[in-house]
């Protein structure tokens, strides 16, 4: 096998601030818990790690390295005693096993390590010159726009020499900054707000508030389906999905409010039950996939509105992406396909024809007299039912029933949740 380890780099430690210790040892342990099963070694230094690949396939270790928020980037390398003999001649060999056309070249090199005999630009020099006696028919020296670059990197445990930098999913590992309650439709931008989420650090619990049978419980098993993708970011592989039984609310809003205030209060009513449930968990903030303009209840006299029912921080990820930016990233964790499939929500059942697009706080508040919707709300919080949603969950909603607060219910009474 051409490269025996992978080096992994953290990126600037010194933005991370005091936080530094919490964050690498998080990202130790979740590089562990994302390796586990290959026949890898973590070796741990301070600002970067390297994987000992053992032989095990390098794409199989990047695909896991890949679900690690804090990585920075990666590169496939090859360590050489640090004697520039060898230096020389893995070089040459390395560069012989990858260039097979010809292309321009560079060689450039760090010397982390001051007490290697030679510097910089005089490795870089020996090197190149020496591949380049051998190589010259394939090989033409640029060294301000090379096709190819051959990177050294000497320090004090080795010289390591690669050629591609490949970024990781960068942000803070999860769970470093706290956690967070995440709103969960079965749509396409709640998944990635909550990706978006985990990669900055956030550890997420997901709510979703399901008013079945009013509507189907294929709808609530998308939910669950999208959990189980978006779990591969999480710690453990898993997350606490909180399900609200909203149906009576939905209803009673339905009955009693104007129709163009439906979204707006039926949102306020979300919002009030996450708080609450935010509070009970001890998630520090909401979050959500809102996207401004995105449709009436995200317009910002909209999101005023929704948002003056609550004083815990409302975190929006996607607040400024437009469509076609979050579909490649929910594309690119493999969600969008589960996101698209036509099943109703409820938010997408008893669509008002015509939304305020500009609600406003006081007049939502009025309406809201007319029905005891406090009572409601409590009991929404003290009905909602919870479970760990894993990678590998095989939960089928349809086959227990058509209603997830019995479906869930016994399942919990079935088996006892950590
Ligand atoms: P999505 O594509 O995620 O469904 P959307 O563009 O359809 O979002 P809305 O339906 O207005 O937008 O919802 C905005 C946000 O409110 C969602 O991204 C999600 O965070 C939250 N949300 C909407 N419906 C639910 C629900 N049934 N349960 C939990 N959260 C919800
Ligand atoms: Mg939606």
């Amino acid at each position: 096998m051409l490269y025996d380890r992978i080096y992994v780099r953290f990126g600037d430690l010194t933005l991370k601030g005091k936080n530094q210790k919490i964050f690498i040892r998080r990202l130790y342990n979740l590089l562990d818990e994302k390796l586990k099963g290959l026949d890898v070694e973590v070796e741990h230094r301070h600002d970067h790690a390297f994987i000992i690949l053992n032989n095990t396939d390098p794409d199989l270790v990047i695909e896991r390295l890949n679900l690690v928020s804090g990585v920075y980037s990666y590169s496939l390398v090859i360590r050489i005693d640090k004697n520039i003999e060898m230096l020389k001649d893995k070089s040459l060999e390395y560069i012989k096993e990858i260039v097979k056309e010809p292309t321009s070249f560079k060689v450039e090199t760090k010397r982390a390590d001051k007490s290697f005999l030679y510097g910089s630009m005089e490795t870089t020099k020996l090197v190149s010159s020496h591949i380049l006696r051998s190589m010259d028919n394939l090989l033409r020296v640029d060294v301000h726009n090379p096709e190819l670059t051959l990177k050294i990197e000497i320090r004090a445990e080795g010289i390591f020499i690669f050629t591609s930098q490949i970024r990781g999913l960068g942000g803070f590992p999860v769970g470093v900054a706290g956690k967070g309650l995440l709103m969960l439709s079965g749509g396409i931008d709640s998944p990635v707000a909550a990706f978006l989420a985990m990669k900055q650090g956030v550890e997420i619990e997901c709510v979703h508030f399901e008013s079945t049978p009013l509507t189907s419980i294929e709808s609530a098993q998308k939910v669950i389906d999208l959990v189980k993708i978006i779990a591969k970011y999480a710690p453990h592989n898993k997350i606490l999905v909180h399900m609200v039984p909203f149906k009576e609310l939905h209803m009673a809003l339905l009955d009693n409010v104007p129709e163009s205030y439906n979204i707006t209060i039926m949102r306020r009513m979300m919002y009030r039950i996450a708080t609450k449930l935010a509070h009970k968990n001890g998630a520090l903030c909401l979050i959500n996939g809102e996207s401004v303009g995105q449709v009436a209840s995200q317009t910002l006299q909209s999101m005023a509105t929704i948002n003056g029912v609550t004083n815990i921080p409302v975190i929006r990820p996607l607040c400024t992406y437009d469509k076609v930016d979050i579909i490649n990233i929910s594309r690119k964790i493999g969600c969008y396909d589960i996101s698209i499939k036509p099943f109703e929500d409820c938010c997408t059942v008893y669509v008002p024809k015509a939304p305020a697009t500009a609600p406003r706080d006081y007049k939502a508040a009025e309406f809201e007299k007319a029905f005891d919707y406090e009572k409601m709300v409590d009991e929404a919080v003290e009905n909602t039912n919870s479970i760990w949603i894993s990678t590998d969950s095989d939960l089928d909603l349809a086959m227990y029933g058509l209603e997830v607060r019995e479906v869930i219910k016994e399942l919990n009474d079935e088996r006892t949740i950590k």
